[in-house]
């Protein structure tokens, strides 16, 4: 199945779509150059909204948890990736005050071990090199991305443990973890500044009102990769999800040209690594490439 001198990237996330906001330019580069791409979707969405008003009519809602992954296996195809389901119930963001609780059954109640266990034998059996996730805060405070950080660094560190999950087959160690560092202070602002200097009004301008300096997360990243090249592929995967993304939002009010001179990058944190490599890097698989025989 695996072969040992293919490098390989496995991208954890928590619903269908988050892939195609979250590093898509990078999979789909990294998939243009033969490294094997998976995705790894610990929920349905099942308990998403839809938030594209085009789409929002009484059969699309009826029948939204299949639109889901009808739209996932677009997406899929537009990305060039493989992709599975880990098979876990949405938890749905809660709003109120005070807070409703969680739904019975859903990802986020589920206790670690047993939520990491699909991951442990999707690494035993895919075998990557490097993982994708989320950081701590889940990116955005939502209980499925705080979740899918949780069960991702519970699994890099048991899959390669022969004492744990022994029935989930042969361990595997991947050497490197990555947190999307995309959504960053300094980005949102170079995007809106160029939006703005085209005349048009910005998206940002609330976002950014609202953005506490303290909270900007730019200084972790280590590691950027040029994919500008691919925002084109990742802005169609985001449109396949179409029940989840309005075509004339905000993801697309940056004309991809611009972006491409003002942000060619997609960010990430090194946190997690088993091998030396120089930072900053601009390879996901910095270090990793002589290891495995790949240029
Ligand atoms: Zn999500």
């Amino acid at each position: 199945m695996t072969r040992p001198d293919q490098l390989r990237l496995l991208a954890v996330h928590a619903h269908p779509d988050d892939e195609s906001s979250k590093g898509a330019a990078t999979m789909a580069k990294y998939v243009a150059e033969g490294v094997r791409v998976m995705v790894a979707t610990c929920t349905g969405g099942e308990r998403g909204s839809v938030l594209n008003p085009a789409m929002d009519r009484p059969e699309v809602w009826e029948r939204l948890p299949q639109i889901r992954v009808e739209e996932m296996a677009r997406a899929r195809e537009i990305l060039g990736v493989e992709q599975e389901f880990l098979g876990f119930v949405d938890s749905g963001l809660p709003e109120g005050d005070p807070l409703p609780p969680l739904p019975e059954g859903c990802f986020a109640l589920v206790p670690l071990e047993e939520a990491a266990a699909p991951l442990v034998a999707l690494i035993r059996r895919f075998k990557p090199h490097v993982l994708t996730t989320y950081d701590e805060r889940g990116g955005y405070p939502h209980p499925d991305h705080i979740k899918t950080h949780e069960v991702s660094m519970y699994a890099f560190d048991a899959a390669g443990d022969p004492d744990r999950y022994p029935e989930l087959g042969e361990p595997w160690q991947p050497s490197k973890l990555y947190y999307h560092m995309s959504f960053t202070l300094p980005r949102t602002k170079a995007l809106h500044e160029a939006i703005l200097a085209t005349g048009a009004e910005s998206p940002y301008t609330e976002w950014l009102a609202n953005w506490d300096p303290a909270r900007d997360i730019s200084h972790r990243v280590t590691t950027r990769v040029p994919c500008g090249e691919y925002f084109s592929v990742r802005d169609a995967a985001l449109i396949a999800h179409a029940t989840q993304i309005d075509p004339l939002g905000r993801w697309f009010a940056c004309p991809i040209e611009t972006q491409q001179q003002i942000w060619p990058t997609e960010d990430y944190e090194l946190a997690r690594s088993l091998i030396d490599a120089p930072k900053p890097e601009d390879d996901l698989f910095a270090g990793l490439r002589s290891e495995v025989g790949v240029r």
